[in-house]
């Protein structure tokens, strides 16, 4: 038995047709599947969207094909009869788009192949398209050679037929792999360029494919996916990118191909001024730290809490500079957290502490005999502080 040849598959231009209506299958009250004589409704397969669009104005929610029949879905399930004529309507411009991008998609794999590295699968999406490719990652200097290359083609305007052939007509012709077995067979030659067996919808001249932005390559499960822009959707890629880099030229008072050097001097500024800010905020800490002990009692401990977010960095250097440089028994709290200095010449060990009064003061934490850190919400500092009076008096 041969294939079926629908409309679509002669002509990936036509638009609309009126035919008839072949079968109804009735799913639910919401919903009916129909068979037309022929139709302009691609139904979707290797990497490319079904066709949307309209019957009898009537929006078609879904294509598909079953065996040799294409099948429409249609939401409302009243006026159309078995043997009724109808006009079929497809949404051209979403038509357009994925011709565009599985023609590319086309001279994209044939020229990857001609560098060594054979398509293995395709996804053709809304915003970039994936070939998926053997034999690892191109460099990036044969990604710029192959995208040329491919670009060079588009502008050479080369035409783009298709043959309906036989399996064994078919190997006259200089396929870049082998076609699906089927009984009737569509050969899409792109001149100089490609010959493969598809089922698509292809546009006729390599111009209409506008230009291939190869934008970068991810490595998923073993292979690679090279990521590219076609047609359309390179225009928005490109659109993108000038205003990115319009707004930096504005920022960054340059032009853009100084935006490497002149972030990377940013990056530098950043490092060195927070380097510096830290050591001002240390400075800062110590004198404060030194300030708190000349208020206290010779043996009295520094409980103390630094206000505000991000602190929690500041409260451990200046517990660990009372512990180390002053010697002193301390407790400072930032952010829910808390930091527990015992100096060795109390012969006391932090943890001690906070077996008795942990639990009471909602401290979490651990540490080692001169130093314990952890998380503890509201602590009440007086009351701490009376602890640590308490329990560093004890003998
Ligand atoms: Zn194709």
């Amino acid at each position: 038995m041969s294939m079926r040849i629908y409309a679509y598959y002669k002509d990936s231009y036509l638009t609309k047709l009126t035919t008839r209506v072949n079968d109804i299958k009735h799913i639910d009250n919401d919903s009916m599947w129909i068979k037309l004589d022929d139709t302009v409704f691609y139904p979707g397969g290797g990497g490319q969207a079904s066709d949307k669009g309209t019957l009898n104005h009537l929006p078609v929610d879904e294509v598909k094909r079953e065996g040799d029949d294409i099948w429409h879905r249609l939401s409302s399930t009243d006026s159309i009869k078995t043997g009724a004529q109808v006009n079929v309507s497809i949404d051209w411009p979403h038509r357009y788009y994925n011709m565009q991008q599985h023609s590319g998609q086309h001279l994209l794999s044939s020229v990857l192949n001609r560098f060594g590295y054979p398509t293995v699968s395709v996804h053709l999406g809304d915003i970039i398209t994936l070939i998926e490719i053997e034999n690892g990652v191109p460099e990036d200097q044969k990604l710029a050679q192959i995208e040329s290359e491919a670009n060079a083609l588009i502008r050479a305007a080369k035409p783009i037929q298709m043959h309906i052939t036989s399996p064994s007509e078919a190997g006259h012709f200089p396929l870049r792999r082998a076609p699906v077995e089927v009984d009737e067979l569509r050969i899409v030659q792109m001149e100089d360029a490609d010959c493969v067996a598809c089922g698509g919808t292809h546009v006729r001249n390599t111009s209409e494919i506008g230009y291939i932005k190869i934008a970068g390559t991810e490595k998923i499960r073993g292979r690679v996916r090279v990521q590219c822009y076609i047609g359309k959707m390179a225009d928005e890629y490109f659109s993108g990118l000038h205003q990115s880099s319009e707004a930096l030229k504005k920022l960054l008072n340059t032009d853009y191909d100084d935006f490497p050097e002149r972030v990377k001097q940013l990056l530098a500024d950043k490092r060195t001024y927070k380097r510096e800010k830290n050591k001002l905020e240390q400075t800062i800490l110590e004198w404060k730290a030194r300030d708190l002990v000349t208020q206290l009692e010779p043996d009295a401990p520094v409980v103390h809490h630094i206000p505000g977010e991000h602190v929690a960095e500041q409260a451990f250097y200046m517990a660990r500079f009372i512990l180390n440089e002053l010697q002193k028994t301390t407790l400072i709290t930032a952010n829910e957290r808390f930091y527990l200095g015992v100096p060795p010449l109390t012969q006391k060990d932090a943890r001690e502490f906070m077996n008795e009064h942990g639990q009471r003061f909602g401290m979490k934490g651990g540490g080692s005999p001169d130093f314990v850190q952890g998380k503890a919400k509201n602590l009440p500092l007086e009351q701490i502080e009376q602890a640590l009076h308490t329990w560093l008096e004890r003998s």
